[in-house]
């Protein structure tokens, strides 16, 4: 059974989590901002302290590091364990003051530099998992970014795990961590061929235990709508609001199904993100998921025909549908195609780890 502390884990998580790492989509750069790599110099700094010495980063911002097989066997795949060190644009992620609550005993946890945020079992059923062990909260001012300095920190200390322990044998381990994921440029600047795995695992969000073997792929869509504009004194039978138009489309939508609302594990849906406008000129953005292409197809297809049908009762109004293709297609291709071929090594069912001393969530 693997023996990890969790002081140590959370001693590590913290370190990582106070490095502001804040990716950012307006960005053409890779990486979209150069602070990442701060983070990933200091990972590089405690790979070689564990003794790691096949370890790099590049001018991209990704670290890739070895553990060489210590077993006699040979074809052993190299398998891959992968995290962003990213965090998410939409909150700061400047000085980031992480908090260890070492016995949560359920009673609300109210975040002491914004005391509106409040963590309430209530609110996040979850929690309830964690009663009597130690949870990790931000002070309220930022991200925690947990997502997925959670992820980086359990890699770091698996690999100084299989370093300890040489009598725990395994083949190549390859270890890979990415700018840029929360941007939708996790994979752009990505060397496959130096970083050698067969196969490979993403450590990132979700419950203590799951599991994914499929991703959805991810489309944009941008509607935009074109009014008509005529001096309000004189507008009567002319002018074309583009803002009422593109309300009317979102009105339009399906209000029980097609939504991430209203939908739940395989099924597709559209999603509105932003509107922006005047009355001259409107758009509207969307995100488009499916779990196979053709299924994005119809998506797009059925998105396009509903708001050309909401435009044609706006005489004068014109509406331009733009299919904004991800990334994150191709990964869901080769997502699907490993597991269809079903050679994925072996897992099992996740088990508690053993902890020593008190155990941490
Ligand atoms: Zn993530």
């Amino acid at each position: 059974m693997i023996q990890i502390s969790p002081d140590n884990i959370a001693d590590r998580f913290m370190r990582y989590v106070q490095v502001d790492t804040q990716s950012d989509p307006t960005s053409s750069a890779h990486p979209t901002t150069e602070k990442q790599k701060d983070l990933g110099k200091l990972l590089l700094k405690e790979l070689f302290g564990m003794g790691i010495t096949n370890a790099s980063t590049d001018e991209f911002g990704y670290v890739y590091a070895t553990i060489p097989s210590n077993s006699d066997k040979k074809n052993i795949p190299a398998i891959c364990f992968c995290a962003h060190v990213d965090t998410a644009p939409d909150c700061s992620g400047t000085n980031v003051k992480p908090i260890l609550h070492r016995y949560y005993d359920g009673k609300d946890i109210i975040l002491p530099d914004d005391t509106t945020q409040v963590l309430r079992i209530s609110d996040s059923p979850y929690l309830k998992n964690h009663l009597n062990s130690g949870v990790i909260t931000t002070s309220g001012a930022t991200l925690l970014g947990a997502d997925d300095k959670s992820g980086v920190a359990a890699i770091m200390e698996a690999a100084l795990y299989f370093i300890q322990n040489p009598a725990v044998k395994h083949g190549d381990i390859k270890i890979l961590f990415t700018p840029d994921e929360e941007v939708g440029q996790g994979t752009a600047k990505v060397d496959m061929q130096k970083l050698g795995a067969q196969f490979g695992y993403t450590l990132d969000g979700g419950e203590a235990g799951s599991l994914e073997d499929e991703t959805f792929s991810a489309d944009g869509a941008l509607i935009t709508v074109h009014g008509v504009i005529v001096h309000p004194g004189y507008a009567k039978d002319k002018l074309v609001n583009a803002l009422k138009v593109a309300a009317a489309i979102l009105d339009a939508l399906p209000k029980n199904e097609w939504s991430p609302e209203t939908t739940e594990k395989r099924e597709g849906f559209v999603h509105p993100t932003a509107v922006n406008g005047i009355a001259e000129k409107a758009t509207i953005q969307f995100i488009v998921r499916d779990f196979t292409l053709a299924g994005l197809q119809q998506h797009h297809e059925r998105l396009k025909k509903i708001a050309t049908d909401t435009v044609a009762k706006f005489p004068g109004a014109v509406m331009e549908y733009a299919a904004q293709e991800s990334l994150c297609r191709r990964s869901h291709t080769a997502g699907r195609a490993y597991n269809e071929e079903r050679k994925h090594p072996r897992w099992y069912r996740w088990q508690p780890f053993q902890f020593y001393g008190n155990a941490l969530s």
